[in-house]
């Protein structure tokens, strides 16, 4: 397509956007199960098109919406259990744990930055290996799917920067044994960074439920650092996610001079110059809008209909549960996994089968009766 010469009217533009985005899966259909995105809550919309134009890459301009950034800052790492936390909301877990990354290689000071990681972990940090000269060391699973504590600890060496556990493994949902990681990282004086991309707006509220899953925040004193996404479970527009440091200095150890701003020079420390205000503040508004208990109530809706769910497919001849969920994620496995995956889309399913199984993601906009809908298509399905 080329860069038209003249201009169209702004209602033939939308027109051509229907058309084209006609093809695109929406939340609302109930028929996206494989996705760790939601629609956002009208609320926080609401606040992104009324604060649209802010500009938190220049904070000068923007004094008020930098505090705003800040204090979602202090309110996320209340949330993970520290009283005063450093970071940013970013564009996202990817953005998040390259600056967690980043800190931990430039805190380190090694020539060779090598970092430990469980086979779980997300792309992201190979994306931030590559883009930060770090070599990544793999460590293996157990039957579980949680790290194998006593290999991370055997793969400890000079070189090593840091250790990665997961809060919320992207395909599994599954939980790392976090207190472990954080007194091996306390023993080799290493910092821990603990991913709950996912898992940091489930967690919380599902422990405060009852459930039983490993503590894996700053209460732990290994922990250093947490990303935790608000554009996730935490139902903020796309781009919102966060870091979160225990100290100043791991964000000192990222910050770049930016020494021409309308606003003034400040110190840098996210990837992206230029960045939404309006986003930060929709973390902000929701946060003070759905308070502990209204993300409580969300968490314990979809947790439950998870364990329906994962009870509902153990029914099913020919799928298997991979494990019992540890939060709202239900991944399973059948023999005929691909011609599974590929009938399933066909059907106008937005899943994927990756690592042998399908995952599903039990996100507020999945209600029960899209996953009826979805047991009955998969039982015709295996059935014939
Ligand atoms: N970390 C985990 C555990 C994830 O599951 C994901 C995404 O699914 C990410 C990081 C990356 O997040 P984003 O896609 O927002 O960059």
């Amino acid at each position: 397509m080329r860069f038209p010469m003249n201009g169209a009217s702004e209602e033939d533009v939308l027109g051509e956007l229907e058309d084209k985005t006609g093809e695109d899966l929406t939340f609302d259909s109930g028929k996206i199960l494989g996705s760790m995105c939601t629609y956002p809550h009208p609320f926080a919309v609401e606040v992104v098109m009324r604060y649209i134009d802010r500009n938190l890459g220049d904070p000068g301009l923007h004094v008020g919406s930098q505090r705003i950034e800040k204090e979602a800052v202090d309110m996320l790492a209340s949330l993970l259990g520290l009283e005063k936390g450093y970071g940013h909301i970013v564009s996202g877990g990817t953005e998040a744990n390259i600056l967690a990354v980043r800190a931990m290689r430039n805190l380190a000071g090694v020539e060779k930055p090598e970092l430990i990681l469980p086979e779980s972990a997300h792309f992201s940090f190979i994306k931030a290996a590559e883009m930060l000269g770090v070599k990544l060391v793999w460590a293996r699973l157990n039957d579980d799917y949680t790290v194998n504590v006593k290999e991370v600890e055997e793969r400890i060496g000079d070189n090593t920067i840091g250790i990665v556990g997961i809060a919320g493994t992207t395909g599994l949902g599954v939980v790392d044994d976090i207190p472990s990681l954080s007194d091996l990282a306390l023993d080799y004086g290493l910092p821990l960074h603990v991913d709950a991309a996912f898992g940091g707006f489930v967690i919380p509220f599902a422990k405060a439920l009852g459930y039983n899953i490993p503590d894996f925040d700053f209460r732990l004193k290994g922990v250093k650092s947490i990303t935790i996404d608000p554009h996730k479970m935490g139902m903020v527009p796309i781009p919102a996610g966060g870091i979160i440091f225990r100290e100043k200095k791991f964000l000192e150890s990222i910050s770049i001079l930016a020494p021409y701003l309308a606003g003034g020079k400040i110190w840098q420390a996210t990837i992206t110059g230029t960045r939404p205000g309006a986003n930060a503040l929709a973390v902000w508004a929701m946060i003070k809008h759905l308070g502990f208990e209204g993300y409580k109530e969300i968490v314990k809706e979809k947790m439950e209909l998870a364990r329906w769910f994962a009870g509902e497919l153990k029914m099913i001849p020919g799928v298997y549960l991979i494990r019992e969920p540890v939060l709202n994620i239900v991944s399973f496995g059948s023999k005929k996994l691909e011609e599974l995956e590929k009938e399933l889309k066909a059907r106008g399913w937005g899943i994927s089968a990756h690592r042998g199984y399908i995952r599903i993601v039990v996100m507020p906009h999945v209600k029960r009766k899209h996953l009826e809908e979805f047991l009955r298509d998969l039982r015709e399905i295996t059935a014939t």
